[in-house]
């Protein structure tokens, strides 16, 4: 059993009024909240140690490049990666997947070959590939899903054929919840000869993920989904495929020896990690993981799985709600709509209450077009919300749509 109260008490900022009413925080998929110990890092390494990492042989430099390489290490650790090689840090899950598309694209993918995505990814997993197949005169095939959200993997499977190349898709989906079966995509692509990306952005906070068990090629992350800071991510790929990758930038870091005729390549990771690094908040990346380690993600999972089913039954109760997503492997993320009324409305509603969703397209366009609507409110749960704070959601929405209907 998780003492929600005492997680709670390590996250400063959720102890707040909003509009005169207490902070109720569901917007988790947009982005977490931080734990003091996350925040206490950046300071500590600002006051501490700033200086840049694998250059210096001073204290400072020493100590911030120690900093910076054990958080590699707790990514390394976090999603299972076989070696420190294999992850890179970057600037989140935007920057992982347009360096794939940029460096193993470039290199990889000739015209008419294909990729393929599915009908729920965000835009990063989709403008990225567009951009790469108009260079190359490739084709983007795109997985259909059925109305509760889910994957049509007999569609999926007839998609894929000798002119794959790659299979890019989400683990879990941010605008339905739906967590998708990437073992068996990933199978399928592999049987096909395609390399397989998995965008892990709301699977790794909710999910424990091993990427050797997965067997994926590719898997990204973003740390400020994961109770870390914004501007760092994680890329890991595997050793043989970054090996015969060109380098996406080129600058400091990524060289072993620079002359005007001709430069040779850092080895791995390194190689894709040109100029500073957000050094700091990289370093902070570390305790957040360790925070996620040290509750638990299994633990964590059942508290957002069983807020997910207590809100799910909450909301059924409340007319004009219709929720868009009801895959049967759904993960803490509820979409929802409210028949007449426009989801920015009830966003501010609710917000007038103290109560934080996100609502609009959540990036993903091509999704809510095939539900045929513009947009949703989404309520998104992490492991230091509770069943008080979903009394309070559920309360307030049905007031909020009895007042406008
Ligand atoms: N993919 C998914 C599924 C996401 O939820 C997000 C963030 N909303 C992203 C990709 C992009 O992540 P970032 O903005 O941190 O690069």
């Amino acid at each position: 059993m998780l003492d929600i109260h005492q997680i709670r008490k390590q996250f400063p900022i959720l102890h707040q009024e909003v509009n005169g009413k207490p902070l109720v925080y569901f917007d988790n998929a947009a982005t977490s909240q931080k734990p003091a110990h996350v925040i206490e890092a950046l300071t500590n390494y600002y006051q501490g140690y700033n200086s840049n990492v694998h250059r210096g042989v001073h204290h400072l430099a020493e100590k911030a490049t120690h900093a910076f390489e054990e958080s590699r290490e707790a990514a390394r650790r976090f999603i299972n990666a076989g070696s420190l090689e294999e992850v890179i840090i970057t600037k989140g899950t935007t920057e992982g997947i347009n360096l794939v598309a940029n460096a193993y694209g470039r290199a990889f993918i000739d015209e008419g070959d294909e990729i393929i995505i599915s009908t729920m990814e965000h835009h990063s997993n989709i403008v990225p590939w567009q951009m790469l197949c108009e260079e190359k005169g490739a084709k983007l095939k795109v997985i259909p899903i059925n109305d509760a959200g889910e994957l049509d993997m007999e569609a999926y499977e007839k998609m894929l054929n000798e002119r794959t190349k790659i299979v890019a898709v989400v683990y879990i989906s941010n605008a339905l919840g739906t967590i998708n079966p990437v073992k068996e995509i990933i199978r399928l692509a592999h049987k096909a000869k395609a390399v397989a990306l998995i965008d892990g952005a709301q699977a790794s906070p909710h999910l424990n993920v091993d990427v050797q068990d997965l067997d994926a090629d590719f898997f990204v992350f973003s740390a400020h989904k994961v109770y870390g800071p914004t501007g760092i991510g994680i890329l890991y790929g595997k050793k043989a495929i970054l090996e015969k990758m060109p380098p996406y930038l080129g600058g400091g870091e990524m060289i072993k020896e620079v002359t005007f005729e001709k430069t040779t390549y850092n080895d791995l990771p390194y190689k894709f990690e040109a100029g500073t690094p957000n050094i700091g908040d990289a370093v902070a990346l570390k305790y957040a993981l360790e925070f996620v380690e040290n509750v638990g993600k299994d633990n964590i999972a059942r508290h957002e799985y069983e807020l997910l089913t207590y809100a799910t039954e909450q909301m059924q109760d409340i007319p004009k709600i219709k929720i868009i997503g009801t895959a049967k492997e759904k993960a803490g993320v509820i979409s929802f709509v409210a028949e007449g009324i426009h989801h920015f409305d009830l966003g501010m509603m609710l917000d007038a209450n103290g109560i934080a969703v996100r609502t609009g397209n959540h990036c993903t366009m091509p999704l809510m077009s095939r539900f045929g609507i513009s947009g949703t409110a989404r309520a998104s749960f992490a492991v230091y919300n509770t069943k008080e704070e979903v009394d309070i959601f559920a309360k307030e929405l049905k007031k909020a749509i009895e007042v406008m209907s």
